[in-house]
């Protein structure tokens, strides 16, 4: 396969770098002594993503570090690997194959057929193993399959990442503790993380890092989690590993939003449509130092964890958000699309603070609203295939109403309620940019047409460019919002249908402005520059 259409320049382009790093100046010197052994982990965290991925990638990237250019070792070190992601994993360095579908987890020559009908022959427990998430299959001299656990197939690389945790533990433990802390600290969890990279055992120190008490100024995630690497039979999960720091005024934002009695009570809905089982998402927010492994473009800016359903079981999951990531995203992605697609008057109300208040917003709010419909059912289970994208979009514009809610009541005094609105107009663009095939960009159109159609957004006829209308935008909120709910509510999977497919289309004025977009060059997202790195 001949390497790539877009030239390696290009295709570095289309991702802006970003300085990806935090205020530390609250952290100890024992907490920074812990950061730059976490980075040394970080970076055995890579080599064994490469190696899960694809058995050529350690040897590619030695090759290329002595004799390929400057971005091809960018580009490498982006994508982990020869294989440009977001662009169907076309190819951008001559010679390589096509990207292997179940990664290096699997015999390279083994079928999807063979594996079944290999599980057919095993017990039980043996199905268990070879099934899990935490093994990889191999071959026999004889041919024939057998499982062997990561802590086995990784063991050079676990046992020094291991070491690096205990130190940072170490490290961590000298910390002052104040004498009302609740929860695991961290200093624990890495040390029972670093005992599962040995066990395999990967369950108890899930709990660990469910249980991490907001004390903690540091948060790390480290481990096998998502199982995209494995796009033959998805039962694989690949490494990866970050090093956060708390937001401690998103947090206490967090605090104040945890009332989510007071936006329940009210949303424009009938009584009967009310949520009468609140509970809230355990959520944190953090800002991102350092990240390894399983962690490519675009950058995460937020995630659920853990995916392993007996550790959920047990522990429930908790949703991480990166602020210093949205921030960039903002900086580089949504201003410049902003500029191509508001009236320029408008532009004074495009904030960071709105737009990262809105996303957390967003996520709080997906705890509000009917979560069964008024006949009992779970709304997922009467929605369908359509319930991602309602969600997502109830999620947006419920969070759109509290935010002008808690505004008005004194509990946001930082953004005022035209930087909500005006921020969000302009991240409908970001959010449609690449298509509706996807819930979230699905649920954005909805949500622009409806607002479009109420007035509460307009688009200028000679100008082509849109704002909000300050006059109409709060009743359009309320009235989407309400509209939106019902729907959960009612589950009427026709009724959205009907919906969704009147809302959910790219109009004439707003595929224009996408164009333009396109047209700018515009990057499509962000790639990481991790000062703390050189601090090393
Ligand atoms: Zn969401």
């Amino acid at each position: 396969m001949s390497a790539a259409v877009r030239s390696l320049s290009s295709r570095l382009a289309r991702f802006a770098a970003y300085e990806c790093t935090a205020d530390l100046s609250h952290l100890s010197t024992h907490e920074r002594t812990a950061i730059t052994k976490l980075v040394k982990a970080g970076k055995l965290f890579d080599q064994i993503y490469l190696r899960q991925a694809w058995s050529g990638n350690e040897a590619l990237q030695k090759k290329l570090q002595q004799q390929g250019s400057k971005e091809q070792v960018l580009l490498f070190d982006m994508y982990k690997g020869p294989w440009a992601i977001e662009d169907d994993n076309v190819p951008f360095i001559d010679g390589v194959p096509q990207r292997p579908e179940g990664g290096n987890f699997y015999p390279e020559d083994m079928t999807k057929d063979e594996f079944e009908s290999w599980l057919q022959t095993l017990d039980g427990p043996q199905q268990a193993q070879a099934k899990s998430f935490y093994t990889v299959i191999r071959r026999k001299d004889d041919g024939s399959l057998h499982t062997i656990p990561f802590s086995q197939e990784y063991k050079d690389l676990l046992t020094s990442a291991s070491e690096y945790m205990r130190a940072a533990a170490e490290d961590l433990k000298k910390v002052e503790k104040s004498a009302d802390q609740k929860g695991t600290s961290i200093d624990e969890f890495l040390s029972s993380r670093a005992a599962a990279f040995e066990s395999n055992d990967y369950v108890p120190s899930e709990l660990d890092w469910l249980r991490l008490g907001k004390f903690n100024k540091l948060e790390v995630t480290a481990g096998p989690y998502e199982v995209y690497t494995d796009a033959m039979l998805g039962y694989k999960s690949a490494y990866e590993f970050y090093v956060h720091v708390r937001d401690e005024h998103s947090s206490q934002l967090l605090e104040k939003f945890s009332d989510l009695q007071f936006v329940e009570d009210r949303l424009p809905i009938p009584e009967n449509y009310r949520n009468k089982e609140l509970v809230a998402a355990p959520i944190v927010v953090v800002n991102q130092l350092y990240s390894g492994g399983d962690v490519a473009v675009p950058m995460t800016a937020a995630y659920n964890l853990p995916n392993d359903e007996e550790a959920i079981r047990q522990g429930g999951s908790k949703l991480v958000l990166i602020k210093n990531v949205q921030e960039g995203k903002f900086e580089h992605v949504l201003t410049p699309i902003a500029q191509q697609v508001l009236a320029k008057e408008q532009l004074k109300y495009l904030t960071s603070e709105a737009f990262t208040t809105h996303i957390l917003l967003h996520e709080v709010c997906h705890s509000n609203g009917p979560h069964h419909t008024l006949d009992g059912h779970t709304v997922r289970s009467k929605l369908q295939e359509f319930h991602s994208a309602i969600e997502e979009a109830k999620a947006d514009i419920a969070g759109l109403f509290a935010a002008h809610l808690l505004v008005n009541h004194g509990t946001i005094d930082n953004v005022k309620s035209e930087e909500f609105w005006v921020t969000f107009l302009a991240s409908a663009f970001r959010s449609i940019r690449f298509g509706i095939q996807e819930a979230h960009g699905l649920g954005q159109a909805c949500q622009l047409n409806y607002l479009i159609e109420k007035g509460g957004f307009v688009c200028d006829p000679s100008s082509k460019l849109f704002s909000v209308n300050f006059d109409k935008i709060e009743s359009a909120v309320s009235d989407l919002t309400r509209d939106i709910l019902i729907l959960q509510g009612d589950g009427d999977k026709q009724a959205v249908a009907d919906f969704v497919k009147r809302y959910g289309q790219i109009e004439k004025d707003t595929k224009a402005a996408l164009d333009r977009i396109e047209d700018a060059g515009i990057p499509v997202d962000i790639r990481p520059i991790y000062p703390i790195e050189k601090e090393l």
